[in-house]
């Protein structure tokens, strides 16, 4: 009907989507009844910013749709969402708890996106899938590449579920971690690769954000779990019984239940030593900070399970986390190894959280060392293991053997 009137009247009207952001962790956490709380009281503040004459609709689930009707030009649509934006800066009370409930949210605009209802909205779907994509909490209208990018990524989920039911695409590769005082491998991190059939490998930068919307996360990691534990049974069977196993969890998987008893499994399976596991996990996980995450991480650690912070330095800069979580290592990021080689405040930065590290009776590994010079900075810092080129690429288990051979006979 808005389209019919506005046709007649020439006029141009605007359709928002709007879906908020993390609400899963809402559900999961604190259950539906404090979602659907959250969803009326978000829909109310929502409801305050539109215009009079302007419709807010429940698409569904914590998807939102509103229509604008007799917009002058697109900046009138902006002028509403920066409104619902900032209007969100406030915590929600829900019972005893307060919460902070973001938005992502797109706009198209009739006629010039479309002139038919549907489309529309799907345009408006897209842009508010830009917006996640690019870190959420904001608003974006839809640019006509959008359409292309949307088919990637829709093309590269059904690969990906395929792949997850076919289970042959994936492979595991292994990075050796080396002790920087004697040169001994100490311990592997299991990085996962997926072949594609026809694209080739594709890197996990691209497809694990993928999984992890879709939830098939947590099918992958089950997989990589118990794929790096049968190598460890493999390296044992070959002599090499002392390594430790690194692995990377999503922050996805600590917003499930059954986390402990996932990683509780392959170690009973293969008979591990919960001590011989890392689980890494980055730090944008603990900003998180909810009691649910720390009770489960800490949790996890009480099994003997180790626990460290990958990418350390990059994202998070209170170190309260550090005392709430019972970490057992940190991983200097490569960004900053990588930096020592030109003038920079890197030196200054991994002598800081080489600091850190012994302050909190952390034990510490420098990630991305390639020449000389990444390598003994951080020796001469104190920094005790240290990943990288230098030492080795990610090796496919036939390989790693084969490197561990060769660095056992020197
Ligand atoms: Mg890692």
């Amino acid at each position: 009907m808005a389209i019919v009137q506005a046709a007649r009247r020439k006029e141009k009207l605007a359709v928002m989507f709007l879906d908020i952001d993390r609400f899963k962790l809402v559900n999961d956490t604190y259950g539906h009844q404090v979602g659907d709380l959250l969803l009326r009281k978000f829909a109310a503040r929502v409801r305050g910013c539109l215009r009079t004459g302007d419709t807010l609709a429940r698409q569904g689930g914590d998807e939102f749709t509103a229509l604008l009707p007799n917009i002058g030009n697109i900046e009138d649509a902006y002028v509403v969402a920066d409104k619902i934006i900032e209007e969100l800066r406030w915590p929600f009370l829900l019972g005893e708890t307060q919460f902070l409930a973001t938005t992502s949210i797109g706009i198209a605009v009739y006629p010039d996106n479309s002139t038919n209802a549907e489309e529309l909205i799907r345009c408006a779907d897209m842009a508010m899938y830009q917006v996640k994509a690019q870190g959420k909490n904001g608003y974006s209208a839809f640019l006509p590449d959008m359409h292309t990018a949307h088919l990637d990524r829709l093309s590269i989920e059904n690969d990906l579920r395929k792949a997850v039911k076919e289970g042959n695409q994936f492979e595991l590769y292994f990075q050796p971690q080396i002790d920087a005082e004697c040169e001994k491998v100490v311990g592997v991190e299991a990085l996962i690769r997926w072949r594609h059939p026809s694209a080739g490998m594709i890197s996990p930068d691209v497809f694990i954000p993928i999984a992890e919307d879709t939830g098939l996360i947590i099918t992958i990691s089950d997989w990589v779990l118990r794929e790096a534990c049968a190598q460890l049974v493999r390296l044992k069977e070959e002599g090499f019984g002392e390594l430790r196993l690194g692995v990377n969890l999503s922050a996805r998987e600590f917003d499930r239940a059954d986390l402990l008893e996932r990683i509780r499994l392959p170690l009973d399976e293969f008979q591990i030593a919960p001590e011989l596991l890392e689980i890494e996990i980055t730090e944008s996980l603990l900003m998180k900070d909810v009691e649910n995450i720390v009770a489960r991480v800490k949790h996890l650690r009480g099994t003997g399970v180790n626990i460290s912070i990958d990418d350390f330095g990059t994202r998070y800069s209170s170190l309260n986390y550090l005392r709430r979580f019972s970490v057992s290592r940190i991983k200097i990021d490569q960004s900053f190894v990588r930096d020592l080689n030109r003038f920079s405040d890197s030196f200054a930065i991994i002598q800081a959280i080489v600091g850190i590290a012994k302050n909190f009776n952390l034990q510490l590994i420098a990630e991305g060392v390639e020449s000389d010079h990444q390598v003994a900075i951080p020796r001469q810092l104190g920094c005790n293991e240290m990943q990288g080129y230098y030492f080795s690429r990610p090796l496919p288990s036939k390989q790693l053997i084969e490197f561990l051979r060769l660095s056992k006979e020197v």
